[in-house]
């Protein structure tokens, strides 16, 4: 240990070394495996004036008006829908199941 501070000489460097930055190990990102496509949805009628899908709650009361979740389209009531066969002002149709 000196006290007294060596001078360097100042040198221009014309070329500086390249910094390298250490190499670790490269990340990939991250790509979770792709999840289990869920099984559709099955739909109890089918809206005929859209083709949309959908399904009567069992707890709704036979005079409850159904509209088409889609274009809102009056489909019938409650009552119409459980009725076997359907009447024909019903303006869904049962779709087939699997
Ligand atoms: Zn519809």
């Amino acid at each position: 240990m000196s006290d007294e501070p060596k001078r360097r000489p100042i040198l221009s460097l014309k070329n500086p070394p390249k910094v390298v930055l250490p190499e670790g190990p490269k990340k990939k990102p991250a790509r979770a495996p792709a999840p289990p496509a869920p099984a559709p949805v099955q739909h109890d009628w089918k809206c005929k004036p859209c083709g949309a899908g959908f399904s009567i709650e069992a707890s709704l009361a036979d005079d409850v008006v159904i509209r088409c979740p889609s274009c809102n389209a009056k489909l019938g009531t409650v009552a119409d829908f459980r009725a076997d066969p359907p009447p024909t002002k019903l303006r869904a149709r049962p779709t087939r199941r699997a």
